[in-house]
């Protein structure tokens, strides 16, 4: 009987012994997580710092037309035209030169801090929404496996024969390889309309195409590249991430997200078409 007086305490501290340093032990792996997370934080915080004050070297090429044009008298098609198999060329060079084609997702996520770019990056975007995107470019970045960024005008899907039909856009759009951007509802000139059709062009532009393709359009590129502080402010209001211009240039920075540069290869190869890129 006496024993069971010694015993029974000395077992019921050594349970409470093992549970102090079980519960002490998850603790310590607690506080040593969360230090580590507040590091990681701090750093990602530190990054995102530094890359937001300094410009990376990243050139937007900017395309209209792809396509073999067969009418002579479209001086206009023909003007912003560059042929598929000179765009096919560009794009191999760019490959065979270690150009990296990324997305604007991530070059928003570069100066979010959630990943860092690739080296020597460089955007492929395409503005207004023609048909022939869906005909040529598209097979050609199926084929590298490349992405790139359509700038469309809401208004002119479906419309004529020279754009994008509705289907075309969704497809394009579920491909992953192609981020769909707005470009106005019907390409007004934000610099000389009325307020009313401004707020339209910039709001009801991405509230239509959200709905078309069921995600959320996070970029704009101005029409004719004409825009003031006044879109601006209402390009941010209207919550997107980004918006280019026709402003020349090859390199972009976080104070400048909404004025990103552009440069127009045109039907520019080899060694010129990569010194558009210096
Ligand atoms: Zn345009």
């Amino acid at each position: 009987m006496r024993r069971i007086f010694i015993i029974f305490p000395l077992a019921l501290s050594l349970i409470l012994g093992i549970f102090i340093i079980y519960f002490n032990f998850k603790n310590l792996n607690i506080f040593k997580k969360d230090q580590e997370n507040k590091i990681t934080f701090l750093e990602q915080q530190l990054d995102k710092n530094y890359r937001r004050n300094f410009p990376v070297h990243l050139p937007i090429l900017l395309y209209h037309y792809i396509e073999n044009v067969t009418d002579e008298r479209d001086t206009i098609r023909k003007s912003l035209n560059v042929s598929p198999f000179i765009f096919d060329s560009q794009i191999r060079l760019l490959l065979e030169k270690g150009f990296t084609i990324i997305t604007l997702k991530e070059l928003i996520n570069y100066y979010n801090g959630q990943s860092s770019l690739p080296d020597k990056p460089i955007i492929l975007s395409f503005d207004d929404g023609y048909r022939d995107f869906y005909t040529d470019v598209f097979p050609i970045l199926q084929k590298y496996h490349v992405p790139a960024v359509l700038y469309v005008t809401s208004g002119f899907v479906d419309l004529t024969h020279n754009y994008l039909t509705m289907s075309q856009l969704k497809t394009l759009a579920k491909s992953n390889l192609v981020e769909i951007g707005a470009h106005g509802v019907n390409h007004l000139n934000l610099n000389y309309s009325d307020p009313v059709s401004i707020n339209s062009e910039i709001f009801q532009s991405k509230a239509n195409l959200e709905q078309f393709i069921g995600k959320p359009v996070e970029h704009f590129a101005y029409p004719m590249g004409e825009y003031n502080q006044n879109v601006i402010n209402l390009i941010k209001k209207a919550g997107y991430l980004s918006a280019a211009t026709t402003d020349m240039g090859v390199t972009q920075s976080y104070g400048q997200i909404f004025e990103l540069t552009r440069i127009r290869p045109g039907s520019s190869q080899e060694e010129y078409f990569l010194s558009l890129l210096k």
